[in-house]
């Protein structure tokens, strides 16, 4: 991992020696692979599996499951090694540690999703649970990012089985860190927390409400980056989405389903990056985490890529947004449960 000096952001870089020119052949990629290793009775091709939620009696690696996550084959980053923080000149690397992981959502190849039961969307979100928990006991880890790419353009191009991803990291993304720095300072300042204040707003305001149910509310984010956004948001203060309860997972999954449904309908099965901004693992470091507990809040971003990201948003870190959210919440209407299965 390389750290750019300009701006701070680390990237993680390729192993030189794999590297060969054609896999970088244009016409390489967006070729769907017609062998799906995440399709059930496939389960041998992929590396053992790290978690999953079996029919009791199934054995591991064989079929009979419903969420199955194992080791990506081409891992981004590496669990053996130490960090090895260090310097060459005045740049910054270190080791490519961290773990890769894929998380099937469900054993059929034809399913996305939105259109998996509620009791399953809660498995996919009891398996990112039961993954977080296990990756904080390794100390050289600092952050779980899960997320999730939905279609050719939002970076699925090789397999179209529904997956999601998880990548543990020994740095805190800059994109979550940015988020916490501004939630600590606004709790410094108020001590409140900026997103429960946000969703109060949201709540009384109602012209970018979504969807709302016991304790998740859905709403078009004020400054969306991207046409239909959108921001799954506790109602109930947590720092951490691990502490989530079994009848708020149920919420979750009631609620996120209900919003992808809802985009699917509306603009006809977009691409789309699902991600959830979850709290850091609390490791000590001096003045960093006092007040996380009460300004941090974790939430679920949904950003629909269907307008292109150009040389202005590279260039500027501005973000031109051609759908603003009050409209986007407006159009993104419930879908009956009486709805037809549209691919027939
Ligand atoms: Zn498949
Ligand atoms: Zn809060």
């Amino acid at each position: 991992m390389r750290k750019d000096v300009f701006t701070g952001r680390w990237v993680i870089m390729a192993d030189s020696t794999a590297v060969r020119p054609s896999d970088f052949h244009f016409d390489r990629f967006f070729k769907e692979t017609t062998f799906c290793p995440f399709c059930e009775t496939n389960e041998a091709s992929t590396p053992p599996e790290v978690f999953a939620i079996r029919k009791p009696g199934s054995p591991a690696n064989g079929s009979g499951w419903s969420v199955r996550v194992v080791p990506n084959v081409a891992p981004r980053l590496r669990i053996e090694g130490e960090l090895g923080r260090r310097a060459e000149g005045f740049h910054d690397l270190m080791n490519g540690v961290g773990a890769h992981e894929i998380v099937a959502e469900t054993p059929r190849h034809d399913r996305s999703l939105h259109e998996l039961e509620i009791e399953e969307i809660g498995d996919v979100i009891r398996a990112y649970i039961a993954r977080i928990v296990d990756l904080e006991g390794d100390k050289r880890m600092r952050y779980v990012l899960i997320f999730k790419n939905h279609g050719e353009e939002a970076g699925a191009h090789t397999i179209s089985h529904s997956i999601s991803q998880l990548m543990a990291l020994s740095v805190t993304p800059r994109t979550v860190k940015t988020k916490l720095i501004t939630a600590r300072d606004y709790f410094a300042l108020k001590e409140r927390c900026i997103y429960c204040d946000v969703l109060q707003q949201e709540l009384k305001q109602k012209t970018r409400l979504i969807a709302e149910n016991e304790d998740f509310v859905a709403f078009a984010p004020f400054a969306s980056r991207f046409p239909f956004e959108m921001a799954i948001v506790p109602k109930f203060h947590d720092s951490a989405f691990s502490r989530i309860s079994p009848t708020q997972i149920e919420g979750l999954a009631r609620i996120l389903r209900d919003v992808l449904q809802r985009l699917d309908h509306t603009l006809g099965g977009p691409p789309y990056n699902l991600s959830l901004q979850d709290r850091p693992f609390l490791r000590p470091r001096a003045g960093y985490w006092n007040t996380i507990e009460d300004d941090f809040h974790w939430h679920v971003e949904i950003l629909p890529q269907i307008a292109r990201i150009t040389g202005f948003e590279w260039a500027s870190g501005f973000f031109y947004n051609p759908v603003p959210p009050e409209v986007a919440a407006r159009c993104l209407s419930p879908v009956a449960d009486a709805e037809p299965d549209r691919r027939g």
